[in-house]
């Protein structure tokens, strides 16, 4: 009795069913490529970070949401950490926009902006200490100067795992772009950056966030495959050309997480 049961199992009595097809690679079916799919799978939180440096007396009120303390920085970065996210990189990004690529679980993807140097002196070790991965977009017409990144830091934080992207020449805002600024903007310094990092820069942020669709044609002439706003909708005939940031402000780590939650 024991044996008949364990032959027929469950059900037994039903005829004898054909074999489910075994799974193959076709059987999933590959993640959808469209304007609306890229668009919906823009929900990965996107930090954005300008000054990590203790502020001044001489840094007023509409300064201040801009500068994060390192030692404000080090704990949103440890409750990162704590919390299970894995940093990405912007490229990471672009390829599970575009094609679904899978990213680890609780990805986040962090950001500079503009190229002050307290995001070497100061974010860089926080980044190590934590095996974390960022993404930098660099105004070249400060590099080198007092208070901003040297070519050669460029260089170092590209050769240490870090992405460079390109924030034009002097931060002229998009939107207001004629003919020559299209050059000065967005090809030379893109140009510049290639050459000082030795491989193609293919990221891009708006200065101030300040998107313009009349900008996509020049990004990709120029190597661009993505570009960053900050808080603005996306724009949904252009997902990849308006990808969202929020500006990280001194929060504590529990209100990074909720700000991030809350936000994509
Ligand atoms: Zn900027």
């Amino acid at each position: 009795m024991l044996a008949a049961l364990g032959l027929t199992g469950c059900g037994g009595s039903q005829p004898p069913r054909p074999a489910p097809p075994r799974p193959t690679a076709s059987a999933t079916p590959a993640p959808r490529t469209d304007l609306a799919a890229v668009a919906a799978r823009a929900r990965v939180p996107v930090l954005c970070y300008h000054q990590i440096r203790n502020p001044t007396s001489a840094d007023g009120a509409a300064a201040r949401p801009y500068i994060v303390r390192p030692s404000v920085f080090s704990a949103q970065m440890r409750a990162l950490k704590q919390a299970g996210y894995s940093t990405i990189t912007g490229d990471q990004l672009v390829e599970h926009l575009l094609r679904g690529k899978p990213l680890p679980d609780k990805p986040v993807l962090l950001t500079f902006d503009d190229a002050s140097v307290g995001q070497y002196t100061h974010a860089l070790p926080v980044l190590r200490r934590h095996r974390f991965k960022a993404t930098f977009f660099i105004m070249t017409v400060v590099l080198g100067k007092p208070g901003w990144l040297t070519r050669k830091q460029v260089r170092t934080l590209d050769r240490s795992g870090m992405e460079i992207g390109a924030h034009t020449w002097d931060h002229k805002a998009v939107p207001e772009y004629t003919d020559a600024d299209w050059e000065t903007q967005i090809d030379a310094p893109i140009r510049d950056l290639q050459r000082l990092v030795g491989h193609r820069v293919r990221l891009f942020a708006y200065p101030f966030g300040l998107y313009d669709s009349d900008a996509i044609p020049h990004l990709l002439r120029a190597g661009s495959r993505a570009a960053f706003q900050l808080a603005d909708p996306l724009d949904r005939d252009h997902p990849l050309w308006t990808i969202r940031r929020i500006i990280v402000p001194e929060l504590s780590g529990r209100e990074l997480l909720r700000e991030m939650r809350s936000n994509f």
